[in-house]
């Protein structure tokens, strides 16, 4: 077995780098590698583009693009349209969103090899920290070895039943929109998936086993959205989980731990994602998992306990988000072959939940911030979108900006409401430049627009001074 080193050369090995997973990380890892002149093999055993493209954000995103339309129209009568009763074909949604996922793996395919890159079309392992062994028992030596194999659905404990249950994965591929469905989760990806199929017309139940949904998340946040949810007939049951799930031909019956029992045509789970490290040959090559998260250990250039193999993206189970992925398989491939090392900074990361209104957040919430700094300053608006004043549409818009209050920086932004994502992917920017509660003063407002309340919220709602400890 050849060892890593000083004592080896590229030419050595089969390849100089073989990426194990064609997802995002994978594909831009490859990419930026080929492009510094490595020799590099890509491994994808199921489609190429990852979950990204292929079963998570791009068609999620057209599925809440289609499903808003519902509202749309509803909303269109109060200023004056007549819309003659719609209907809507889930069978052609399905249809055209498999067309565009198709065209968009064709790229992800064409980026590999256009880059000078070969793709092997199966599942990968590891053999030794330079052997990958494919899924025909064929083997290929790597100087470096990137693993960006991402992670699966987990629907926690076997309860009985839950061969019946879905995860996203499916909720991709059904044959009809249910007309009742039943959801486990109060994460992004179950809130995402509860207002697509409600504004699409299905019944839709979220259970919940915490006391709120949407953890991790600003509490003003997570209050407001469950609010407009529920103003929207989504019924969330908090408090409560999933105990077992029994099927009767076409119909379930999801049994709850609250001992109610509720009807419906699919259950979904979507209660978290594990990281995919299972059988994937990691003891023999001697990588080590995080005990913290499941994930593979890493340092800040990704690089596992062992000195030529790296992991980037939610195989390491940092901040599972594409552009996470992206930047850190940038990053290994600039600091590998690119002899430029590049540590990602993990910090101020913006994110969405595509729930109906939508959520975008960046930086701290109040909580953390409160925990941080010993001044704080909130300021916080909720208001009525102008469109609603027309279209009746009971929805308010929250804005808050938490303010450390003794630099004066905005350390953190939480939207609730139409276009909340947009909004905040440049207010990350301003975030990110340590921009000032100033600054957002100086600026002027865009009216009439939603954001403009961003810069001209002047008085604090709340001010929080913790005294030095004696
Ligand atoms: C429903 C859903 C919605 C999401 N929405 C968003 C969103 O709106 N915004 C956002 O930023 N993120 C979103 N995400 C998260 C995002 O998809 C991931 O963070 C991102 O895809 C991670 O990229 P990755 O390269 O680490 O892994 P992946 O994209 O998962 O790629 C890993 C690839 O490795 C392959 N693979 C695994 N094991 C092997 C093996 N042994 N051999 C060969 N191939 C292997 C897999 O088939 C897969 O294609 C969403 C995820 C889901 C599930």
């Amino acid at each position: 077995m050849q060892t890593g080193g000083a004592r080896t050369t590229m030419a050595d090995f089969d390849v100089d780098l073989f990426v194990i997973g064609g997802g995002s990380g994978g594909v831009r890892a490859a990419r930026i590698a080929a492009g510094h002149g490595a020799r590099v093999a890509v491994a994808e055993e199921y489609r190429m583009g990852g979950t990204c493209v292929i079963r998570g954000c791009v068609p999620k995103k057209l599925f809440v693009i289609g499903s808003h339309v519902r509202q749309e129209i509803t909303d269109a009568a109060g200023f004056g349209w007549t819309i003659p009763t719609a209907t809507f074909d889930w069978p052609t949604l399905i249809a055209n969103k498999d067309k565009e996922i198709a065209r968009l793996e064709g790229l992800y395919v064409q980026t590999v090899e256009k880059a000078g890159g070969h793709i092997y079309r199966t599942r990968a392992v590891l053999e030794d920290a330079h052997t990958v062994r494919l899924a025909d028992g064929k083997t290929v030596t790597a100087k470096y070895i990137l693993i960006a194999t991402g992670g699966a659905p987990n629907h926690g404990p076997a309860i009985p039943g839950i061969e019946h249950v879905i995860s996203s994965n499916e909720a991709f591929h059904l044959d009809r929109l249910p007309r009742r469905i039943v959801i486990q989760g109060g994460g992004y990806i179950a809130l995402e998936f509860a207002c697509i199929f409600a504004n699409f017309g299905s019944d839709v139940t979220v259970i919940y086993r915490g006391d709120n949904i949407l953890r991790g998340f600003d509490e003003d946040v997570r209050t407001h959205v469950r609010g407009e949810m529920e103003k929207e007939g989504i019924t969330i049951l908090t408090g409560c989980t999933v105990n077992a799930v029994d099927r009767h031909g076409a119909e379930y019956t999801t049994h709850l731990s609250n001992r109610s029992s509720i009807a419906s045509d699919q259950v979904m789970f979507a209660i978290g994602r594990h990281p995919n490290v299972a059988n994937l040959g990691l003891e023999k090559a001697g990588i080590a998992i995080n005990p913290a998260n499941g994930g593979i250990a890493v340092d800040h250039f990704s690089k596992t306990s062992v000195e030529n193999i790296y992991a980037v993206g939610d195989v390491t189970h940092r901040h599972n988000l594409t552009p996470v992925a992206i930047r850190e398989g940038h990053a290994f491939a600039d600091t590998v072959f690119g002899n430029r090392p590049v540590e990602v900074d993990h910090k101020d990361i913006p994110t969405a939940v595509f729930c109906q209104p939508e959520v975008g957040a960046v930086g701290l919430t109040e909580t953390e911030a409160r925990a941080t700094f010993s001044h704080v300053d909130i300021f916080k608006a909720t208001f009525r979108p102008i469109k609603a004043t027309m279209s009746g549409r009971d929805t308010r818009i929250l804005m808050k900006l938490v303010v450390d209050g003794r630099s004066d920086r905005v350390v953190g932004c939480h939207i609730v409401g139409d276009t909340a994502a947009e909004i905040v992917q440049a207010v990350a920017i301003a975030v990110k430049m340590k921009a000032t509660k100033a600054d957002f003063d100086a600026t002027f407002a865009l009216h009439p627009s939603a954001a403009e309340e961003l810069v001209t919220m002047r008085t604090p709602t709340a001010r929080y001074v913790r005294e030095a400890a004696e």
